[in-house]
């Protein structure tokens, strides 16, 4: 998989040095996704709080381009509230399956369009939504009157 050379560092940068990596105690959800056709796993553990998100973290093992991706999701989402999570994720998720044609917004998804070459790499593209899945799935667990 060839990605531009920039692009690669951010990735390979996440991957050596993730963000938010060893999960955290006590979270109101945790989840467990697996990537079966590339066998990336994530555990997620998320805690919300007068409507943001005050908690997330995560363990997980798999190929670079899924635990990079992790590591950006998690400093990108911490302390957002659920509407401006949410938003970013279905711009992640946009320019992911856009096979290339949306190279994303840097103002809001910052490191995250390192991940815009990997939309034209389909193999790859579920690598990079494992841990966007697994944060979709963790808040839509807690309810609005849980925060
Ligand atoms: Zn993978």
């Amino acid at each position: 998989m060839e990605l531009a050379g920039l692009y690669q560092e951010v990735i390979l940068d996440h991957y050596k040095r993730p963000k938010n990596k060893a999960l955290r105690p006590n979270p109101m959800v945790q989840v467990h996704h697996v990537n079966t056709s590339c066998g990336d796993e994530i555990t997620l553990n998320l805690s919300m709080k007068n409507g943001k998100i005050s908690d997330l973290s995560w363990e997980g093992v798999g190929c670079s381009i899924s635990q990079a991706s992790a590591s950006v999701m998690s400093e990108l989402l911490l302390e957002k509230s659920r509407e401006e999570a949410l938003d970013l994720l279905g711009e992640f998720q946009e320019m992911l399956q856009s096979k290339g044609s949306i190279s994303g917004n840097e103002d809001r998804l910052q490191d995250g369009v390192a991940f815009a070459g990997v939309a034209k790499f389909p193999a790859r593209v579920k690598c990079a939504l494992l841990a966007w899945m697994a944060f979709k799935d963790a808040v839509s667990r807690i309810e609005d009157n849980d925060e």
